[in-house]
């Protein structure tokens, strides 16, 4: 096992256990407020072999992106109207089983994000959810639609969603393993 020092940025917050995900081929560390610059240090270190698998892995994600090309504007323009067809009708079927109205809809081609819920209600979603299986278009609807009643991430907010969408986990890690090779087939300058 190699045991060089791994490098991360550490976010920490009011959270009770330590995280750890790899975004865009970097670790990111989440620790609780109190937690040690040791008990980090010793956390990383027991999980070395995962992380550098993983950061293997989103190299392999960089270049299956880059084989797969960037999206054309037509094909963006497809996506964005496929989305049209099919997103509204998810937030239609999930909104009464939550409970919740919802404003308008906008679908966008986006490098950063998913989905966003404004705090009235306006619903954004990523077009790039057409290339991904439909639990994970439902997990960012559901995930999205809860925000009406939770405009946070609290215990609440995702009781209410695994009641709704009990393998949100699931299709959640699913698209944090795979949407990086998606997003980064958007081309530059969509924000
Ligand atoms: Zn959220």
């Amino acid at each position: 096992m190699m045991m060089e020092r791994i490098s991360y940025q550490l976010i920490r917050s009011r959270r009770r256990t330590l995280g750890m995900e790899i975004r865009d081929g970097r670790l990111i560390v989440r620790a609780p407020l109190r937690c040690s610059g040791g008990e980090i240090e010793r956390f990383v270190r027991a999980h070395s072999s995962w992380i550098l698998r993983q950061m293997a892995r989103s190299d392999l994600q960089t270049a299956r992106a880059e084989q797969a090309g960037r999206l054309e504007e037509t094909q963006i323009r497809e996506l964005k109207q496929q989305a049209m067809q099919v997103i509204p009708k998810r937030v239609q079927y999930y909104a009464p089983l939550i409970g919740v109205d919802y404003g308008r809809i906008t679908i966008r081609c986006q490098k950063t994000r998913w989905g966003s819920c404004s705090s009235k209600g306006n619903l954004s979603f990523n077009c790039l959810l057409m290339l991904a299986p439909l639990q994970v278009l439902d997990s960012v609807v559901v995930h999205e639609l809860c925000h009406r009643k939770q405009m946070n991430h609290s215990q609440a907010f995702y009781r209410e969603v695994y009641r709704v969408f009990p393998e949100y986990n699931k299709w959640h890690r699913w698209l944090k393993t795979n949407g990086a090779v998606l997003l980064k087939r958007v081309p530059d300058g969509r924000s």
